[in-house]
């Protein structure tokens, strides 16, 4: 349940809620808002029931939350919606954000020339993983450590912040040492152990559904990061399995308006992975945005025809800043504010 606090309740107030809470082995999540505070309690539904708290000091009114995810659900931010700041640029409410990179990282020279692409064109993070799930264990697997390194590289060139993929929770030092925003993947997203960590860890996440995950399943995972008291959960439609062979995954765009109806995290959308085509990642990065989409995230490659990995679903270099534009201007008309230039 939520205990929404009354605009003028003391701080000594919240503090005997969340000692009540506390005081029947709950756990209570504390968010300050502009005008009031709101606790969110997590616990045994039968505990939580036994505690006293309408017409408590200091407490407007108690408000039950029957979603099985809690903090993640819209409810517990009544219509407010989450802004996360990856170093001054955001996402989510009226900010629009381009991720965009290459799908792994491969060498010096084509992660440097494509993130001074995206970086020309405004987009404000740079996509590249490292550690890389791939469906067979004989295909390139990433450039892991020495991939990291690259990457610190490419911030410290175009001070762009980094999103990158952690597979395993035995790299998250070294994946913290660089990531600006942490990548769960697809294929990863009910691996509960990597998101508590990285829930843990405080650190933006970028969080994928699963090919055969229902809208519930995501933000039940989003929840592990959020129980944890990390706040800055970024969800991400990447397209799921369906018996449409004609593309390599259905992008399921009714995801945005649903999971934003639901949830106050930001929604973003991969037109890539789920496209698989380059020709099919226009047209659907447009649709994302007018779906509302709080954000893109893209490949682009120099030259995607010698790319190790996803190169026909890249967006050729050549083509970014294009691109770039031709999206900016679809989420304008959605509404949305681009990020400053700059
Ligand atoms: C990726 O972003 O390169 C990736 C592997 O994505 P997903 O987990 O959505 O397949
Ligand atoms: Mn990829």
């Amino acid at each position: 349940m939520m205990v929404v606090m009354k605009e003028d309740a003391t701080a000594e107030q919240v503090d005997a809620v969340i000692r009540q809470v506390e005081g029947v082995g709950a756990s209570a999540h504390v968010s300050r808002g502009e005008l009031m505070t709101v606790i969110g309690v997590i616990g045994d539904r039968e505990h939580v029931s036994n505690i006293e708290l309408e017409g408590a000091p200091g407490v407007d009114h108690v408000v039950p939350i029957l979603k099985p995810y809690k903090l993640a659900s819209a409810q517990l931010k009544k219509g407010g919606r989450t802004v996360i700041d990856i170093d001054g640029r955001k996402i989510g409410g009226p900010h629009f954000m381009t991720i965009a990179g290459p799908c792994t990282v491969e060498s010096r020279e084509v992660l440097l020339e494509g993130a001074r692409t995206v970086r020309d064109a405004g987009a404000s993070l740079l996509r590249g993983g490292a550690y890389k799930p791939r469906t067979s264990p004989y295909s390139f697997q990433g450039l892991g450590d020495a991939g990291l390194r690259l990457l610190a590289e490419a911030k410290a060139e175009t001070g762009l912040p980094i999103v990158t993929e952690l597979m395993d929770v035995r790299d998250i030092e070294a994946v913290l040492e660089v990531a600006d925003v942490i990548q769960v993947g697809a294929r990863n997203m009910q691996n509960y152990t990597l998101l508590t960590e990285i829930g843990r860890s405080g650190r933006p996440v970028l969080l994928k559904r699963g090919l055969s995950a229902t809208l519930e399943d995501l933000l039940m995972a989003a929840e592990y990061v959020l129980k944890e008291g990390n706040e800055d959960v970024i969800l991400c439609e990447r397209g799921i399995r369906t018996f449409e062979p004609a593309y390599r995954f259905t992008l399921d765009l009714m995801a945005v308006p649903v999971l934003k109806e639901l949830s106050h995290l930001p929604v973003v959308v991969d037109p890539s992975h789920a496209a698989g085509k380059r020709d099919l990642v226009l047209s659907m990065s447009l649709a994302a945005a007018a779906a509302g989409a709080d954000g893109i995230i893209v490949e682009t490659h120099p030259e995607p025809d010698e790319a190790i990995c996803d190169g026909p679903q890249a967006v050729r270099g050549e083509d970014f800043a294009d691109y770039m534009r031709q999206v900016e201007r679809a989420a304008a008309l959605a509404g949305k504010e681009l990020q400053p230039v700059g």
